[in-house]
């Protein structure tokens, strides 16, 4: 089949690697030049969108901010409404379809203006997460609020735009699941994985070495079948948790959810017989869902560092992942699979290498 995602960025070019590997044929739009390329070639075809999307049998992208101009071209092409989909950039509609989905998250408040924004600071009873409704990812466009903080501070920075304020979770730990939804509405999904975040971006991800309890489990995956249903959705779809309470007390809260592959599902593309990028092509092209082998990884985000060390890139249980971007603090460059026995030599690893390979603002 004939693919074209919309995004070239490391998940459009990760996910074209699989498309080939599966063989079809792939093209990515680059939405910040407005060209179609070739997978991860400096170069690009004297194509124009319209082009592009009459020689594509499916459209998918790899960021729900699906570009205007390619929700009207792509508009048959798609597996899916895209503006359901893109609608999920706005964290009120997202946290709307959750309240919809009865699926529990965070008690949260919208505001439209910096007096409603202040409005609910001086109500609020205990700390809470003000985050822009558009545009925030890796922790940017957050801010926290105490009481007895300087309201006036907090406001004239958050309150610029619209944003939603939720009650700051004081998580056990944070978690996702990461699975697919086949056009016959069958889903599959990996173990919770779960993901430890620096300064707001992913610091690391343990894939198939956290065990949670069954009840866990299954309101995970309750979640996804019915945000997924609502959606009628195609394809990987991720969902960020929160675990409250321990043991038998322990439940979910969801955070957010990401209608695409996902960062914390990286470590599949080593630890899984079918990584999450396969996974997407499979549903897209109407393959059938496999059964989901897999074996504990570590997943480190290589941030802002200028390079990923030899010693990685020589190590057999290390596979290394390099994107070639401009190295800044805080931008995701890369990431480094790692074949772990358990928990406590994944952590062994994190010691080892987390600071080495991560520079954050
Ligand atoms: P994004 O990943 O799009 O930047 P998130 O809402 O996932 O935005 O926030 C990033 C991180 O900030 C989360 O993974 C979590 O560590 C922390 N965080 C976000 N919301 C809350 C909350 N309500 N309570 C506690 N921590 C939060
Ligand atoms: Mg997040």
């Amino acid at each position: 089949m004939k693919l074209l995602f919309s995004g070239d960025g490391q998940l459009g070019q990760m996910l074209g690697a699989s498309a080939i590997s599966h063989g079809h044929e792939c093209l990515l739009y680059s939405t910040r030049i407005e060209e179609i390329k070739p997978l991860s070639a400096q170069v690009s075809l004297p194509w124009s969108l319209q082009d592009a999307v009459a020689w594509a049998d499916v459209v998918s992208w790899e960021h729900e901010a699906i570009p205007a101009n390619v929700m009207a071209a792509a508009r048959d092409k798609f597996l899916m409404d895209p503006a359901r989909i893109q609608s999920l950039t706005d964290r009120r509609a997202e946290k709307k379809l959750f309240d919809d989905c009865r699926v529990a998250t965070s008690p949260w408040q919208s505001y439209n203006t910096p007096s409603e924004l202040e409005k609910i600071l001086r109500q609020a009873q205990r700390g809470v997460v003000i985050k822009a409704a558009r545009g925030g990812y890796d922790g940017k466009g957050q801010w926290r609020y105490q009481p007895g903080d300087d309201i006036a501070a907090v406001v004239s920075e958050a309150g610029q735009a619209p944003g939603i304020v939720e009650d700051l979770i004081p998580f056990v730990k944070e978690v996702s699941l990461v699975g697919a939804r086949a056009k016959d509405g069958s889903t599959c999904s990996y173990p919770l994985i779960t993901n430890v975040h620096r300064q707001g971006i992913l610091s690391y991800s343990l894939g198939g070495i956290d065990t949670v309890p069954a009840a866990i489990a299954a309101q995970a995956k309750e979640a996804f079948q019915r945000l997924t249903d609502a959606l009628k959705y195609v394809g990987v779809f991720a969902i960020e948790f929160f675990v409250v309470g321990e043991g038998a007390d322990a439940q979910l809260l969801i955070n957010e959810v990401a209608p695409r592959v996902h960062n914390s599902g990286h470590w599949t593309m080593l630890g899984a017989t079918c990584s999450q990028f396969d996974l997407h092509i499979r549903a897209l092209t109407g393959m059938p869902l496999p059964q989901l082998s897999i074996a504990p990884t570590l997943m480190l985000n290589v941030i802002g560092a200028q390079q990923i060390p030899a010693g990685l890139w020589h190590h057999q249980d290390a596979q290394c992942h390099w994107y070639n971007k401009t190295p800044q603090p805080g931008r995701k460059v890369g990431h480094v699979n790692i074949r772990t026995a358990n928990h406590d030599t994944a952590m062994q690893w994190v010691e080892q290498w987390a600071d080495n390979l991560q520079v954050l603002a």
